[in-house]
């Protein structure tokens, strides 16, 4: 069974760390999102630790997981963050990560987002385009201050990943093209009201091989040496994130984290930046699992269908990227396994949470759970067909707490109304 040594068969029973899943389960209801604290405070060691030797800082890309908990959690181990919104900087403030720690990334920025961000002291403010360097000129002007740029260069390299979360290439709306940053940098410098102080990138998600990070950090430290021998004092090297993982959890890894450090090593190394980091997914996916219950199963055709209380509007990671996710029973039985199609409620017919998993005989109520789903779950949640917001639960040993709880259906009608004239207009 794929399983991790945070989330783990105890007896029969899946865990995380010390708790069953049943336990949670029966204490808050599914479905709901859990966490291991102990996984994710591992993961950020193990990535301090591949760069220990390097001047490189985390900032934890917010938008994988923006559990205020989780935030703090990774604040508390000296994390920055990377955000692309307003709502994110607030997040990572309430957390207690300080805007000094912050780097704003993110294809478009309104007025409003960039003087809160020149507001909080934010380290960095990543620039996607010449004309928001323009308006964030003016911005920080109009305020006396500066604002610290790096410029978003497209290295225009295949992350050969998934199409929707490539990032990259030359056919992407993010950065400007990397033979344009002279021009970028040359305006930038006669700004007084912006210090440019790096450049950076980010060519997409879920990377699993290590080649493409190879392509895209050589032309970026090329690039870097170039503008720094045309004078451009950079400091800063902002290298993005999208370190893969492995959702086929039996699968060896493809691109391990040790890897990834030594391409950073290898072309970053011997040059005098400061490196600055983004993962967001590395961190967090593997920590959470998605728990679901069993309504009902139905046959139709050649096909077993698992119709579960968890649908695509909770995890959109299969419907939006075709994205594999293992799923596991909670209670480990010897029964034979048969292919399974698991569904959710949702009137779609990509409300598939899994093909073809196999699976023992289940009845109605029994519980599954969705692994691997700690980044790009939660955050990526709606509530279409007026399903609630998923609850989030964090286990840290044997303690468990609801980082958030589940809404009741009054707050989905409250930031609703219906125009008192709307009724005028029948009586007519
Ligand atoms: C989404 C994003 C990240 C994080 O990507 P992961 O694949 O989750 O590591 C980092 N930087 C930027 C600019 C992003 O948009």
């Amino acid at each position: 069974m794929p399983t991790t040594w945070h989330i783990r068969y105890q007896g029969d029973l899946l865990h995380i760390e010390d708790i069953a899943l049943s336990a949670i389960a029966d204490a808050f209801e599914t479905p709901c999102y859990c966490y291991s604290a102990a996984g994710i405070r591992t993961q950020y060691e193990a990535f301090t630790h591949a760069l220990k030797d390097l001047p490189a800082t985390i900032h934890y890309s917010v938008k994988a997981n923006p559990s205020l908990a989780v935030l703090r959690l990774l604040a508390n181990q000296g994390s920055g963050a990377d955000v692309v919104s307003r709502g994110e900087i607030h997040r990572a403030l309430a957390a207690g990560i300080p805007g000094g720690k912050i780097i704003f990334s993110g294809a478009g920025k309104s007025p409003d987002e960039l003087a809160y961000a020149l507001d909080t002291g934010i380290a960095q403010i990543n620039v996607e385009s010449h004309e928001e360097l323009e308006q964030l000129a003016e911005i920080a002007a109009s305020k006396n201050t500066t604002a610290r740029v790096a410029v978003r260069v497209n290295p225009d390299i295949d992350a050969q990943t998934h199409k929707k979360i490539t990032t990259g290439t030359t056919d992407n709306k993010f950065g400007i093209p990397w033979q344009e940053a002279e021009t970028f940098l040359r305006r930038a410098s006669s700004l007084p009201s912006i210090e440019t102080v790096g450049l950076a990138m980010h060519i997409g998600s879920q990377i699993v091989k290590p080649s493409p990070f190879d392509d895209a950090f050589a032309r970026l430290a090329a690039l870097a040496e170039e503008m720094r021998s045309k004078g451009f004092p950079l400091q800063t090297l902002d290298l993005g994130g999208g370190l893969g993982t492995n959702y086929e959890n039996d699968a060896p890894l493809k691109l391990k984290l040790e890897d990834y450090a030594n391409t950073i090593r290898k072309h970053f190394g011997a040059l005098p930046y400061r490196l600055l980091l983004e993962p967001g997914r590395a961190l967090v996916a593997d920590s959470g699992v998605l728990l679901t219950r069993v309504l009902q199963e139905k046959h139709s055709g050649t096909k077993r269908f698992l119709i579960v209380d968890a649908a695509m509007n909770d995890l959109m990671r299969p419907a939006l990227y075709d994205a594999h996710h293992d799923i596991v029973p909670v209670v480990r039985t010897d029964a034979p396994l048969s292919p399974a199609e698991v569904v959710g409620p949702v009137c779609e017919t990509s409300d598939t949470l899994a093909r073809n998993i196999p699976l023992p005989p289940l009845a109605s109520g029994d519980l599954l759970a969705i692994l691997q789903a700690g980044a790009y779950g939660a955050s990526l949640a709606s509530m279409y067909n007026s399903r609630l917001r998923v609850p989030e639960v964090l286990v840290s040993g044997s303690k468990m707490a609801a980082v958030y709880r589940r809404p009741d259906y009054d707050e989905m009608l409250k930031p609703e109304c219906i125009p008192e004239w709307l009724d005028e207009d029948i009586a007519k």
